[in-house]
């Protein structure tokens, strides 16, 4: 296999990884870090940056591994997740949260997944992926009926929409 479809792999499969450790890891033991960055959003340093610092760990032992080891496909391995974590880094923090205002514009597909990732801030639950966000139709059309905006607003401080969101989806 050449190197670049190792890179192409590794970053398609990071999205998997991506939703399953912020699914069962970040929403689940992991909360406790997890939670600052559904809670604040006033800018500043959050418990959850702590997250994307031990991801990176990953990506220095594949390039360490593949560079003094003898798994040399490893390097292009590095690359895809560190390519992941980049686009990661400017879909997630500097275009949808405006954490460093870097972007004026608005861009189709960006706003896309912006619109997604906000579903994932109202209830907590799906999307959990990033950059292939998949979100259930109805979900969809819940989450368009919400009137308050969970990039600004603290989750604590509407309560009745975390009530009102709960008596929608009992059955
Ligand atoms: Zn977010
Ligand atoms: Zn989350």
């Amino acid at each position: 296999m050449s190197d670049a479809a190792i890179v192409l792999g590794a970053l398609c499969a990071m999205e998997g990884v991506s939703y399953l450790t912020h699914r069962f890891v970040m929403h689940g033991f992991g909360i406790g870090l997890h939670q600052s960055h559904h809670d604040t959003g006033e800018g500043g340093f959050e418990l959850n940056d702590l997250y994307p610092l031990m991801f990176s760990t990953v990506a220095i032992a594949a390039f360490s591994i593949g560079t003094f080891g003898s798994v040399r496909s490893l390097v292009p391995v590095g690359i895809g997740i560190t390519l992941y974590g980049v686009s990661y880094l400017f879909v997630h923090e500097i275009y949808i949260h405006r954490r460093l205002k870097l972007v004026r514009g608005r861009y189709r597909l960006l706003e896309w997944m912006k619109a997604s990732h906000r579903i994932h801030h109202l209830y907590g639950g799906e999307p959990f992926g990033m950059l292939v966000p998949l979100v259930p139709k109805t979900l969809r059309a819940r989450a368009a009926t919400a009137t308050w905006d969970p990039f600004v607003e603290r989750p604590g401080r509407r309560a009745d929409e975390v009530a009102s969101s709960q008596a929608v989806a009992a059955p």
